[in-house]
């Protein structure tokens, strides 16, 4: 291996996100694959992680443990159920981590806070570079409309996605919340079918659609009195949360310990 080339651990290696991650790896010309991670007894396990990516061999077969590897940067795509032991692995090895995985419990996301007190991690419900600005410009567009604009979000995404509402709809949301004083989980509205009353000044409805092969999309609405402003963003490919992740990967191996998000990475905070 060059020492030109930057190591990238991939977690979740056989997953949709873990290939397109391990493809784009393939593809660069600055970053190499160094370790690829899948679930203990599970399919991919023991097979070469290029061939499983729809690629040539690389000579790295997936395993299921994350081994050390000097300078190498670890990128989980998996599931939550696994994040608790990434984050465990990552501070025992002193390796930076981006994770990706989404609908992570709360006890992990307080050992995600313990272990950034040691080892630089990146943490996005949504890695697109698209939607990062689409938080931040609704944050800015809340702020400004002010008292009088009802906001709601809506999302769908593939017939497959486990949890619901997304992770990337509820960080829009905490965002406009926060850029308007209120308090989101006082806030948000998921099902409005049981109720015999109007809309109240401070709601956001936060609304799922679920089908097909649909990357995922998100459409944040102000309403006002005559007038409605959308933003949307709309995911057709899976590469574009790749791309991000890897941007996060370069970015966070220069960083000290901290939790950091897509918005530090992009250098996008208001
Ligand atoms: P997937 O089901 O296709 O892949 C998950 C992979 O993780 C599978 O290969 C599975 O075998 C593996 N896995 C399960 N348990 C494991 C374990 N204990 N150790 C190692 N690997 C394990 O799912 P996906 O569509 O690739 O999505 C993966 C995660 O990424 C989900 O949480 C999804 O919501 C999230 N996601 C995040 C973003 C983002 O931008 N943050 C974008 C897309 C998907």
């Amino acid at each position: 291996m060059s020492d030109t080339l930057f190591p990238i651990i991939v977690v979740g290696a056989r997953g949709r996100m873990g290939t397109a991650v391990i493809r784009q790896v393939m593809d660069s010309e600055d970053l190499v694959l160094s370790g690829a991670v899948d679930r203990s007894g599970g399919p991919g396990l023991g097979k070469d992680a290029g061939i499983v990516a729809g690629r040539p061999e690389t000579g790295i077969v997936i395993g299921d443990l994350i081994h050390d590897a000097r300078g190498a940067v670890v990128v989980d795509f998996s599931l939550p159920g696994n994040t608790h032991e990434t984050i465990a692995r990552c501070r025992e090895l002193r390796r930076p981590l981006v994770l990706g995985t989404t609908a992570v419990p709360e006890e992990t996301l307080d050992l995600l806070e313990a272990a950034a007190n040691e080892i630089p991690i990146v943490h996005a419900a949504n890695y697109s570079v698209g939607v990062t600005l689409l938080t931040q410009i609704s944050a800015l567009a809340a702020r400004a409309l002010g008292e009088g604009w009802d906001a709601e979000i809506v999302e769908l995404h593939h017939r497959h996605k486990r949890d619901a509402p997304s992770g990337t709809a509820l960080r829009v949301g905490v965002a406009v919340a926060d850029a308007t004083q209120r308090d989101f989980a006082d806030v948000l509205v998921r099902d409005r079918s049981d109720r015999d009353r109007a809309r109240g000044d401070n709601e956001i409805g936060v609304f799922s659609l679920r089908g097909g092969d649909c990357v995922g999309e998100h459409t944040v609405m102000f309403f006002g009195e005559g007038e409605r402003l959308e933003l949307t963003h709309r995911a057709r490919d899976r590469a574009i949360f790749a791309a991000g992740a890897l941007r996060a990967a370069r970015w966070v191996q220069g960083q000290g310990p901290g939790l950091y998000d897509m918005v530090d990475v992009l250098e996008l905070n208001l």
